[in-house]
């Protein structure tokens, strides 16, 4: 059963449950899809129906950040850890390079997928790179086509939230992918483009400041976390 965090279902897993949750999703026939809300995604989803049911039908749904944990732990309800969805990424292309999987990289801006792709290349030997595609494409069909030729096995889409979890729910079937996982930002840090926050400040619960410094641009989206914060105690008065 999942655990509800104002009104998206997590699945309660540690970091190896989820990898090996997915390596299972990966050899069976049929289209699944992961995605790894924070509680911006959260906040998103109590305001647009359309991404709700697309992070809710996820066949996993893993707590991206040490807020999903807060905030679960605050309504009594405790997941056991984080799980990244960069980290995730990481397990899961180890288990498909030794396991003869194939990778499609798709998202971030021109460039970006297939710099990650080289360095991904070199980090993981025998990883299987079926093909990428940026971000900023027009029409899904040319793109999806292109995925589905390539016969890849999984697919990490970054088109940010809740554009990929859309993008997912209504393109996974017709790429012939057995996994797509919704990954946000995570191309940006393969190609080195965007660096990941020190361990201490993860380890800290302050990947989120340690982003906000470097972008400061993310204010505007970062103020759904107090919002979520706020959201959440209201939600533990009414139980
Ligand atoms: N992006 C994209 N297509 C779009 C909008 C965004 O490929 O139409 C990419 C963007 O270049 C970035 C990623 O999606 O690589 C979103 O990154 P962000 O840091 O916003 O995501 P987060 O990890 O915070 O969800």
């Amino acid at each position: 059963m999942r655990i509800d965090v104002l009104g998206v279902g997590f699945d309660n897993l540690t970091m190896a449950e989820a990898v090996e949750k997915a390596w299972t999703l990966l050899g069976q026939p049929g289209a699944r899809y992961v995605v790894t809300p924070n509680p911006e995604i959260v906040e998103v989803c109590r305001e647009d129906g359309e991404a709700r049911a697309a992070v809710n039908g996820a066949d996993l749904v893993l707590p991206d950040g040490v807020g999903v944990i807060k905030g679960a732990a605050m309504l009594g309800t405790p997941l056991k850890e984080k799980t990244p969805g960069v980290e995730f990424a990481g397990h899961l292309m180890a288990k498909m390079a030794e396991g003869g999987k194939s990778l499609y990289l798709l998202g971030a801006k021109p460039g970006v997928a297939e710099l990650a792709a080289k360095r991904l290349q070199a980090q993981y030997p025998g990883l299987r790179i079926a093909g990428t595609h940026d971000g900023y494409f027009q029409e899904d069909g040319p793109v999806v086509e292109e995925i589905r030729r390539s016969g890849a096995d999984c697919v990490f889409v970054c088109l940010g939230a809740p554009k990929q979890e859309k993008w997912m729910a209504a393109n996974g079937t017709a790429t012939g992918a057995s996994l797509l996982c919704g990954l946000g930002g995570s191309l940006d840090v393969f190609a080195g483009v965007v660096a990941r926050a020190p361990k201490f400040w993860s380890d800290h619960g302050l990947e989120w400041f340690y982003r906000l410094c470097k972008e400061p641009r993310r204010i505007g989206r970062m103020m759904k976390l107090p919002l979520f914060l706020v959201h959440v105690r209201q939600e533990r008065g009414r139980k």
